[in-house]
């Protein structure tokens, strides 16, 4: 039987017991004032959490939801897409808009890097048909945290759009939507939103709006028309997720007695504690650009990451996860701190890591760093 676990995985994240409990409560019918109240309610409060005077549109779905919303609603085919790629999301974006017959151009960055704002802004410069930037707040495959400042910087001095993937950051690492030009930001609610999944979430610029109008491509159940529509009533085109709904409610509260920049403070403390005390187990850290959502270290060689995670959730009851893709597959172990993970729970997970990876070393007869760069 499988113990249960610490979840230090990205996405889902632990999920607070006031919250649970709410959701339990018997399901109501959406089409009531009762709901009405407790959407608006959302829709006005989200928007501080992403720092925004914008609306915010929930949908019924996963974040990839949102990322294709982001894409197929302020688009045409053939669209330039500049997309800064420098792990597994990012690459989901040019799969998208491959999808949809945009034209992605991707500005490949060496894995575990940030994608570097300078070279946004010059290939912006070289072609001033780019109609859209796209980068992740962080790239939770990696652990890299993208300067998004510096690249709304340079994406506002032009007709681009910035589109931000923040599925795992928005409420561990900052982002400030309005002041550092993101035109859409997208997120979901199985990360630092402390939720289930089956939340996406996408804020609208005034730019990205004027947009809308023009884009050409074929879209329905995530037109954003319909659910502007709606919010005016705080209501969804849709049946909404409403439990999900329910919950955020009260995930909104919780940030708002910590204080969103409180909440900051303790990703921030929580991932610098990770940080230091994989090194002094003397791994080495996977990204360069480190962020406060999620911390990526690389593993002895030797060490089968796969397996490492295995005993670690099946025998010890701590869930953390192994890298992605070919140049991370069994090499990386990933540990978020985000949402409602606790120093205490990041600790436990640590000494744990710790232990699992003496067993493993005595056995395999290998301690050498690292088998991932
Ligand atoms: C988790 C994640 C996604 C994927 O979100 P789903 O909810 O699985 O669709 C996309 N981008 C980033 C940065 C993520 O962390």
């Amino acid at each position: 039987m499988t113990k249960p676990a610490i979840l230090l995985t990205p996405g889902p994240t632990p999920v607070p017991e006031v919250t649970r409990k709410l959701m339990a409560e018997p399901i109501f019918h959406h089409r009531t004032p009762r709901y009405r109240e407790i959407f608006g309610d959302v829709s006005e409060r989200l928007k501080k959490v992403f720092m925004t005077k914008n609306p915010v549109y929930t949908f019924a779905g996963s974040g990839s939801l949102a990322m294709e919303a982001s894409l197929v609603n302020f688009h045409s085919a053939g669209d330039k897409i500049l997309i800064g790629e420098n792990g597994k999301f990012a690459e989901r974006f040019t799969a998208i808009a491959r999808a949809f017959g945009l034209n992605p151009i991707v500005l490949k960055v060496a894995i575990g890097e940030a994608v570097p704002p300078a070279l946004i802004e010059e290939a912006l410069k070289k072609d001033p048909d780019i109609r859209s930037v796209c980068v992740q707040l962080c790239e939770t495959s990696t652990a890299a945290l993208n300067d998004i400042r510096a690249i709304g910087a340079a994406v506002a001095k032009t007709r681009a759009l910035l589109i931000v993937d923040a599925i795992s950051g928005l409420g561990a690492d900052r982002l400030e939507t309005d002041h550092w030009h993101a035109d859409l930001v997208i997120a979901g609610s199985q990360k630092a939103l402390m939720l289930p999944p089956g939340l996406a979430f996408l804020s609208v610029s005034e730019k990205a709006k004027a947009r809308m109008a023009t884009a050409g491509l074929p879209r329905y159940y995530y037109d954003l028309k319909h659910y502007e529509k709606s919010l005016k009533d705080s209501d969804t085109p849709w049946t909404p997720a409403l439990t999900l709904v329910i919950g955020l409610q009260k995930t909104l509260d919780l940030i708002e007695e910590e204080g969103l920049e409180n909440v900051f403070k303790r990703c921030a403390a929580n991932a610098a504690f990770t940080r230091e005390t994989l090194q002094k187990m003397g791994l080495k850290l996977f990204s360069k650009a480190p962020s406060s959502t999620v911390t990526a270290a690389c593993l002895p060689e030797g060490i089968d990451g796969e397996k490492l995670t295995q005993v670690m959730r099946d025998e010890k009851g701590i869930a953390m996860a192994g890298g992605q893709g070919d140049q991370m597959k069994g090499k990386v172990v990933r540990i978020c701190h985000m949402g409602a993970i606790t120093k205490q729970d990041v600790e436990a997970g640590l000494k744990v890591l710790g232990e699992t990876l003496k067993e493993m070393k005595s056995s395999s007869g290998s301690s050498r760093c690292c088998s991932c760069q």
